[in-house]
């Protein structure tokens, strides 16, 4: 008989899992995703595309009808809509339908890929609500970009930084670009701190250190006052905050959260199995551990895929082991970076040949063409 497994979210941990499973043609299984996003968004480029001309949207974005469409359509089922309502004892997740319709959708498998968004509105770091609203926040950022002259980047930690470093780069020596950090290290004082720090200086960035933004406001000559915790106030053209991510996990019942009150993320055992539940699993950004990062998705997403398949032959699940080495590259502008592997640092040309020259652009296609599993 037909087993279904349903995968919540189409980014970069969905689609890996649902590549993984559907790539071994399994006439005994159907696999549907349920994705707010008809494309995938390649959000480690978007540090970048907000420079205008610098990266095409075809580049960032992919249908993921295209990558499906490659398995017999008997197999897969692409829902696009956004799961509202998870009932893991009845084993049914509700979806509202992006045509305005809600479905109940039953499983015996479910995949949790629903990731993590940007705590601040209206910023492209992350995939919003639908194609259209992501591409839509991506441009309007651009031309925010290219019309100021003065940019305020709030928040020091990577995508700040990488920010700051696009900025600089491109504008460094004729716009003002000011990188505001809560603490006296940015990075969260990571190893490579004081390197990337170095890095900025020398595109012109400046860093406010001890600045954490208080509130910030916007008046009626459209520019942002930016008021910190000291009292101090900014006043800029355009104020891009890179703080804050919030785990996408509001049709989950608080059981299987984490209690952080600002920071819901789902809590999984060491198979990556929902705890306390059965036939749940989950991966990637949702589950934001041992930290949020690509790395940590794309291995995280290969272990549940293995341990759906051994579910589904009814044996145990295998350990979810982590990445080999604890890998921090920091893009710095378009040729520069700062990085480590484990505890040892990398020169900024090798950050560069690594991460920055293409921000992992090329990796795009394997989650076309299912490469990537
Ligand atoms: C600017 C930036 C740069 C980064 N650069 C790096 C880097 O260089 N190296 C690195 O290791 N990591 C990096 N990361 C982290 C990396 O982007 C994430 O680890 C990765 O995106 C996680 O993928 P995911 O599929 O788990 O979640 P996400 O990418 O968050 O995707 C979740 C998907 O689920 C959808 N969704 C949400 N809720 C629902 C719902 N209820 N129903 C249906 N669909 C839903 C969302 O719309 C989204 O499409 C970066 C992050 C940012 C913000």
């Amino acid at each position: 008989m037909t087993k279904t497994v349903l995968i919540l979210g189409g980014s970069l941990a969905g689609l890996h899992v649902a590549h993984a499973l559907l790539r071994k043609r399994n006439k005994d299984l159907k696999v549907i995703i349920v994705s707010k996003n008809t494309h995938l968004y390649w959000n480690l480029a978007s540090v970048r595309a907000i420079i205008p001309g610098q990266i095409k949207d075809e580049a960032i974005f992919k249908p993921l009808s295209d990558a499906l469409s490659r398995y017999p359509k008997e197999s897969w089922e692409l829902i696009i809509g956004t799961a509202t309502a998870a009932n893991l004892e009845e084993k049914a997740v509700e979806v509202a339908v992006s045509d305005g319709t809600t479905r109940k959708v039953a499983y015996d498998q479910l995949v949790m890929a629903t990731g993590a968004r940007s705590a601040a509105p209206n910023v492209p770091w992350k995939a919003a609500d639908s194609y259209e609203d992501t591409v839509k926040i991506l441009h309007d950022t651009a031309a925010r970009v290219k019309n100021a002259q003065h940019i305020v980047v709030g928040g020091a930690g990577s995508t700040g930084v990488e920010v700051a470093g696009e900025l600089g780069h491109e504008y460094g020596k004729t716009k003002e670009i000011i990188l505001l950090c809560a603490a006296d290290k940015i990075l969260g004082g990571d190893s490579v701190a004081a390197a990337a720090a170095h890095e900025l200086k020398k595109l012109n960035v400046t860093i406010k250190y001890g600045a954490r933004v208080a509130e910030t406001r916007t008046t009626p000559e459209g520019k942002t006052h930016v008021v910190l915790s000291t009292g101090e106030a900014l006043s800029t053209d355009l104020y891009l905050p890179t703080t804050g991510l919030l785990p996408n996990t509001e049709y989950l019942p608080g059981r299987y959260l984490s209690a952080d009150a600002g920071y819901r993320r789902v809590l999984v055992d060491e198979f990556l199995r929902v705890q306390d539940a059965r036939d749940a699993w989950a991966c990637g950004d949702v589950v934001s551990k041992p930290r949020a990062g690509f790395l940590i998705t794309q291995k995280q997403a290969a272990n549940v895929a293995r341990n759906v398949e051994l579910a589904l032959a009814g044996r145990e699940p295998a350990v979810a082991k982590d990445p080999p080495a604890d890998i921090f590259a920091c893009s710095v502008g378009r040729d520069r970076g700062a990085g480590r592997i484990n505890s040892i640092r990398l020169p900024s040309f090798a950050v560069w040949l690594a991460k920055g020259r293409t921000l992992g652009m090329q990796r795009v296609q394997g989650y076309v063409d299912g490469s990537v599993a």
